[in-house]
């Protein structure tokens, strides 16, 4: 088939790579005329394992290409994915600026019969709107819109697009359906389940995934802190509930608040779509708040229990809102940080692969190369991103340089012993802080007078 895909950020690409690699002929458009240019050389803009722009030369590959043009990228394709950005408006409301300048973009150049599926997250109603919108460029073109809402994640992006758990096709129109169904036959023929319903109903499945998710997020983060002060583990508390298959592991692990390029935006255009519609979304709403007090309380939480004083030099270690991606959009580190500083804190900060993007954001921090550039002379680490380079420190080189002993590991990456053991106070989430000191009169230290230090109440 001839692929158009509009939009070349972390969507985007990785469809444009995975239906080039599955033998379509897929061309790539974005208004960021920068990013086309580093893509036509071949230059991957952002970080994401196995995304591979060589994609075209192997045998049964189709051809991938990049173009400033929208009409070039349009003209002759069979289907044009739409997987421009969807961000907040002013009060949360979904921004559909982009996805209709886009619609009208490729309006012109659309061919007969082609069909415009929509990738990116879009409130339910916006197909029907953009067939309007198009329908008034192109008064006598016959053409389809869809709704084919995307889940992968980041940082496994290529794998969740080739292996999806479900494939959501939303069409009101047989030929659509057919097409799409046609497309997606090398993910069907893997077992991959394929549930095709109406436009409408494909735009609320992704909102409503979205919303689920991230309620099991605030969820956990919620019994860890009862955990915490009940003397509890939350690795134990969460292994048992998430055993359950009704329930299931994935999203049990607490964090310092979720962020990201999607939860966020996603939930708060839920709650708009919601009070809209006259249908409150009322759960989602309390999370949308818990999950940003969250971030806040744990800023407070490092400063009191460690006892911070202005002037004092804080390493965090992970800017990015997850592990595997440089994508920094509304990551808790945006959030921590900036109150770390304003309690006068210095901040100095290390990520693998986030810091160029995080540079756009963060302003007065010092940028470390490596982990222990961070945490030299510094009063606390505290860990805000799974990253496992930072599982992989070594707790005793990092301890010879800090000149305080508090680990905040707001991740639960690291194993307390292992940082006891040197001596320094490790403090998870929802599962007991503990100290390690040093016995008088000797300069090893030892896990023997180990006691556990109570988080204070925020
Ligand atoms: P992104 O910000 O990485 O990329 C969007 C791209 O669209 C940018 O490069 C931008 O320049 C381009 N663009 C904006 N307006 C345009 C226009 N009129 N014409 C051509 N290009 C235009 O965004 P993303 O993370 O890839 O997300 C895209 C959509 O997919 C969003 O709706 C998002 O909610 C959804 N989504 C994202 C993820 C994710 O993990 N990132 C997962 C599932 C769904």
């Amino acid at each position: 088939m001839r692929i158009a895909v509009v939009g070349a950020g972390y969507v985007g690409l990785t469809a444009a790579v995975c239906f080039a690699r599955q033998g379509h002929d897929v061309s790539c458009h974005d208004v960021d005329a920068r990013l086309i240019e580093r893509l036509a050389r071949r230059e991957l803009p952002i970080y994401e394992p196995g995304l591979d722009l060589n994609t075209g030369t192997g045998a049964g590959e189709g051809t991938l290409d990049f173009t400033h043009s929208a009409s070039d990228c349009v003209t002759g394709a069979d289907i044009v994915f739409l997987a421009v950005g969807t961000p907040s408006g002013p009060r949360g409301q979904i921004d559909l600026s982009h996805v209709i300048s886009a619609a009208r973009a490729v309006a012109k150049a659309l061919r007969p019969g082609a069909v415009i599926a929509i990738k990116s997250t879009v409130v339910a109603g916006t197909c029907r709107r953009i067939r309007h919108i198009v329908g008034e460029e192109r008064r006598r073109l016959d053409f389809s819109v869809a709704s084919n809402p995307e889940f992968l994640r980041e940082g496994s992006a290529v794998k969740d697009f080739m292996e999806p758990d479900r494939v959501v096709i939303g069409t009101d129109d047989r030929r659509s359906r057919a097409l799409l169904e046609e497309l997606y036959r090398p993910q069907k023929r893997c077992g991959v389940k394929m549930i095709c319903t109406s436009t409408i109903n494909a735009e609320l499945i992704k909102y409503a995934a979205n919303a689920f998710l991230a309620l099991k997020v605030g969820f956990i983060n919620e019994v860890a802190d009862l955990c915490e002060k009940t003397g509890g583990d939350i690795l134990a508390v969460a292994t048992g509930i998430g055993l359950d298959h009704r329930v299931g592991i994935p999203f049990l692990q607490p964090g310092p608040g979720f962020g990201g390029s999607c939860f966020p935006k996603d939930t708060r255009a839920l709650v708009a779509t919601g009070r809209k519609h006259g249908a409150p979304q009322i759960l989602v709403e309390t999370l949308i708040g818990r999950n940003e007090e969250r971030k806040a309380a744990l800023a407070r939480r490092i400063i009191s229990q460690a006892s911070l004083k202005r002037g004092d030099v804080v390493a965090v270690l992970g800017l990015a809102f997850k592990a595997n991606t440089d994508d920094v959009r509304e990551s808790a580190a945006l959030t921590i940080i900036p109150r770390l500083q304003k309690a006068g804190l210095k901040v100095r900060v290390h990520d693998p692969k986030a810091m160029d993007n995080a540079s756009r954001h963060l302003e007065r921090v010092q940028w470390a190369e490596t982990p222990y550039d961070a945490a030299r002379d510094a009063s606390a680490v505290i860990i805000l991103t799974e990253w496992d380079d930072y599982k992989r420190v070594k707790m005793e080189r990092l301890a010879a340089l800090m000149a305080g002993r508090y680990v905040f590991d707001y991740r639960n990456l690291l194993e307390p012993r292992k940082v006891t053991e040197q001596g320094l106070t490790y403090i998870g989430l929802g599962r007991p802080s503990v100290s390690g000191v040093r016995p008088a009169g000797s300069g090893a230290l030892s896990l023997l007078d180990q006691r556990v230090a109570a988080p204070r109440t925020e």
